[in-house]
């Protein structure tokens, strides 16, 4: 299939007039063209290649972006947007809210709600998702007849929406430090990290990696054994989220959430630590030397009150930042890009902490690759042709150009107009 794209993404930054060769999903051609190229005889055979993408000119209009990489996601939580926003509260109350929800899912409703979760990123430019699924087992806590019944309604849903999934099957065994597992958590808990990991090995698929679900939820003493386990896959862990945490952590152990997770050495570049919001000069500087992914979600993390994490600092540091949806309030991955710099804005009462050029790796290949696909998130021979066209001509982003800044800065996910 051949291509013609009116601006696009390179690695050398915005081009125009883009021809590409894709074959059997890759890229296997890219060609920036003269000016008057696309008057020559070639070109009408472009024009007919693909009517779904090509425009009256046989070029695609817009901008043409790798699609985006949506790292954190909790399928479920889709249920609550619009139904917690009337409540006063913090974190706490709202996970109560969202509690409720884990309490009635079966796989059925679960395979409803995540297929039209990955629906509604596919629509809006996200070709590959990280889920971070903890809910496994019946509501009394008793496996099903398939243990992994939960986890393949999401492999399922995301086939059926065609979007790229990593399965980050999450293990989840207490309530809190020394604390055993509480009302719904029942849901989560597999008993011990070898029972977890010995279910995990039963998926036989390699679109499952793993999690921690947080140092609350999984003792110190078997941080390792999960670790061990996913060893050579994606490996994602809610860090720092809350204040709340580090106190109990601290409380409980003498570290800080970071440096326990890097004494049982969780920390390094296939694993992704979520949010990152409250973190010490020590946490960062391990998170940095690591090379360790850390995914910010900036619009679920203003919508419960998280705070700010220090994205830049941590960036500078060494650390890779990527970025998620999280609880779905919203699913817009060029917001979560905008946020990023905005919230440091706010923070700070200074400009410019990112360029759009870095947001857009965070929200293209650097996801990607932190869910374990390097072939993804590129415009250069060799990768996957995954694509997302940007309007450059609606209401929002008319008069902007064709650049990185009109991209995060000017478009939203309304602006996503073709897909592939
Ligand atoms: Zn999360």
């Amino acid at each position: 299939m051949r291509l013609r794209l009116e601006h696009a993404l390179l690695e050398t930054g915005v081009e125009s007039d883009v021809r590409l060769e894709v074959e059997g999903g890759v890229i296997i051609s890219v060609r920036v063209l003269s000016p008057n190229s696309h008057l020559s005889g070639e070109a009408s055979t472009d024009k007919s290649s693909d009517p779904r993408l090509t425009g009256e000119t046989g070029t695609v209009p817009g901008l043409t972006l790798p699609g985006f990489a949506n790292c954190h996601s909790h399928a479920f939580h889709r249920a609550l947007r619009g139904r917690t926003q009337a409540e006063r509260g913090s974190f706490w109350t709202w996970r109560e809210q969202m509690y409720a929800v884990a309490a009635e899912l079966t796989p059925d409703t679960y395979f409803a709600l995540a297929r039209d979760t990955y629906a509604e990123m596919r629509a809006t430019g996200i070709t590959a998702v990280g889920e971070f699924h903890y809910l496994h087992h019946q509501p009394d806590g008793t496996p099903y007849d398939d243990p992994n019944e939960m986890g393949k309604a999401l492999l399922a849903a995301a086939d059926e929406a065609g979007i790229r999934i990593r399965l980050l099957d999450t293990c989840y065994l207490a309530a809190g430090f020394g604390q055993p597992p509480e009302g719904v958590q029942v849901r989560y808990s597999d008993g011990d990290a070898h029972a977890w990991a010995e279910r995990v090995a039963a998926f036989d698929d390699p679109r499952v990696g793993a999690a921690i679900h947080s140092v609350r939820a999984v003792p110190r003493e078997q941080l390792p054994v999960v670790v061990e386990a996913a060893a050579g896959k994606p490996l994602h862990v809610h860090l720092s989220e809350q204040a709340a945490e580090n106190e109990a952590c601290l409380a409980a152990t003498g570290l800080t959430p970071t440096q326990l997770l890097a004494e049982a050495g969780a920390l390094g570049p296939l694993t992704s630590a979520v949010h990152a919001t409250h973190l010490t000069e020590d946490d960062i500087r391990l998170l940095g030397e690591s090379r360790t992914n850390v995914c910010f979600c900036p619009t679920t993390e203003r919508d419960l009150a998280d705070g700010i994490g220090p994205a830049r600092r941590l960036h500078d540091a060494g650390a890779t930042i990527t970025l998620g949806s999280d609880s779905h309030a919203v699913i817009d991955l060029i917001e979560e890009m905008r946020a990023v710099e905005m919230h440091e804005r706010l923070a700070s009462q200074q400009r410019g902490h990112w360029s759009a050029l870095e947001l857009l790796a965070a929200a293209t290949y650097d996801g990607h690759r932190s869910l374990g696909f390097p072939d993804a998130g590129r415009i250069v021979l060799g990768q996957r042709a995954d694509l997302v066209t940007l309007d450059l001509d609606s209401i929002r982003t008319r008069g902007g150009g064709a650049t990185a800044e009109t991209a995060v800065f000017a478009a939203t996910s309304a602006d996503v107009r073709t897909l592939k």
